[in-house]
């Protein structure tokens, strides 16, 4: 049944009485009315005139099992029928969340076995900046206090997590962000790459860590802060020994290493997470979205046995939140993971998603002259759009190519997201093969129909 009683018109009548958008352009919401989605149904979605859409962006990079689960609405309302809520403070739990807790130990690798609930990434991240500090306070090195981000990291949008991030346009709102964060150039070999191979770049992009750990002193420097493949920044998927020499230069100055894996985490490389993917160890890692695949908030930082170590003292660990492992979330969570093991989602993502979707969109970018280059790893993507691609020749940010893509892939009934100049992509997992073809056709027609909107075909 859908829910949609009412008109479209009726919907954005009302949504615009009273509904304050995130990461909206109010001007343009208040001219075109909101697209109003009210059914969801394995890798597709529903709109309120009746189109289906093809949701190439999973949600927010989240809904990884696909929408319209009974196994997990199930779990949610029994649930909430047995103990909807009570909080993890002052010495309680629950079953979800300690068994939760027990699966993440088993499916995230193997040092990292400690883990503590939050409901969004930032909350997480938030957390996590707290907790490096107390780490080298405990450690005898209070003053390791700086914390090392990339340009075009995303890690959310609390007023720490945007200081840690290096989205110049988030920064302008409100200003004044927090002191002792640094960035660094992200690894965007195509527009950084300035003649060096993909090695070398990777090496020297690595590297501007070690230079700026040196121009801050290594006594001062808590932690450097990274996505395995930075999604929100455009999906930028770095060269393979990149993240092994930041590993390098993590231990060589004894900087923590934190892997956001907010997005890149169950699943979406076709590994269990990110650092599978690149081979390293980090020390914390962040997670959510994918964890309960959208279906109820929570987040969860896990810990390496020595972190934990050093947070496991005696005082009062004096940080959390009321819905810090609401029960709900953590059983739809864990059956979420049951899910993925259950049903073999993350290996048939590796052996027969990637490979149809990648070598699709290597075809894609043939045949489009549009196409700048495709970007990333697994099921995650980034269309670069470019003028004239063989002249590396860019649009200008007011020509909007991207969004104008964006709204042409809907009237094909597919979404993607537009960042800057690049359409990203990020699919359910449980995108089936004649999905991919669907996906393929639709991105087709609305790079056609973009390339001639800019009279490029
Ligand atoms: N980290 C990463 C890598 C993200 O992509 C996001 C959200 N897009 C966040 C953190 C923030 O998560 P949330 O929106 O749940 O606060």
């Amino acid at each position: 049944m859908l829910r949609s009683n009412k008109t479209t018109e009726e919907w954005q009548a009302l949504d615009a009485a009273h509904h304050v958008h995130p990461f909206c352009d109010h001007k343009s919401l208040k001219e075109n009315g909101v697209k109003v989605i009210v059914k969801g149904e394995g890798s597709h979605l529903w709109d309120s005139d009746g189109n289906k859409i093809l949701d190439g962006m999973a949600g927010l990079w989240c809904v990884n099992v696909g929408y319209g689960r009974k196994d997990l609405t199930e779990v949610a309302a029994r649930q909430m029928d047995e103990l909807p809520y009570y909080n993890t403070f002052f010495q309680c739990s629950s079953p979800p969340q300690i068994e939760l807790a027990n699966k993440l130990s088993e499916v995230t690798p193997e040092h990292i076995n400690h883990f503590f609930y939050a409901n969004s990434g930032s909350e997480a991240n938030d957390s996590i900046i707290k907790f490096i500090r107390l780490y080298w306070d405990q450690k005898g090195k209070p003053e390791k206090r700086t914390i090392i981000g990339r340009n075009l990291g995303y890690h959310g949008s609390t007023i720490a997590a945007t200081s840690l991030s290096g989205m110049g346009a988030m920064k302008k709102l409100g200003g004044n962000y927090l002191p002792e964060f640094e960035h660094i150039l992200e690894p965007h070999y195509y527009m950084h790459g300035n003649g060096m191979t993909e090695e070398e770049f990777g090496l020297y992009a690595a590297n501007q860590l070690e230079e700026k750990i040196l121009e801050i002193g290594a006594d001062k420097v808590g932690a450097f802060f990274g996505e395995p493949v930075q999604g929100a920044g455009g999906v930028i998927d770095p060269p393979a020994n990149y993240w092994p020499r930041i590993q390098e230069i993590c231990t060589k100055y004894n900087i923590l290493l934190v892997c956001d894996e907010v997005i890149c985490g169950f699943g979406r490389l076709g590994t269990w997470f990110g650092q599978n993917f690149y081979g390293i160890k980090p020390d914390i890692m962040t997670m959510a979205k994918g964890l309960s695949s959208g279906y109820m908030p929570i987040s969860a930082i896990g810990f390496s046995d020595d972190v934990y170590e050093a947070l496991h003292y005696s005082g009062v660990l004096a940080n959390g939140y009321t819905y810090s492992g609401h029960p709900v979330s953590c059983a739809v969570a864990l059956k979420n993971i049951q899910i993925l093991q259950d049903e073999k989602i993350i290996d048939r993502v590796a052996s027969e998603a990637v490979p149809a979707f990648r070598e699709g969109l290597k075809s894609l970018s043939k045949n489009h002259s549009i196409i700048g280059e495709v970007r990333g790893q697994g099921l995650l993507a980034g269309i670069q759009l470019m003028k004239n691609a063989a002249d590396k020749v860019q649009f200008e940010v007011e020509e909007q190519a991207a969004n104008i893509c964006r709204d042409i892939a809907i009237k094909h009934g597919l979404i993607m997201r537009a960042v800057d100049r690049t359409m990203v992509v990020c699919p359910p997992l449980v995108i089936t093969p004649s999905e991919i073809t669907e996906f393929l056709e639709k991105a087709d027609a609305a790079l056609t129909e973009t390339e001639a909107y800019f009279g490029l075909r």
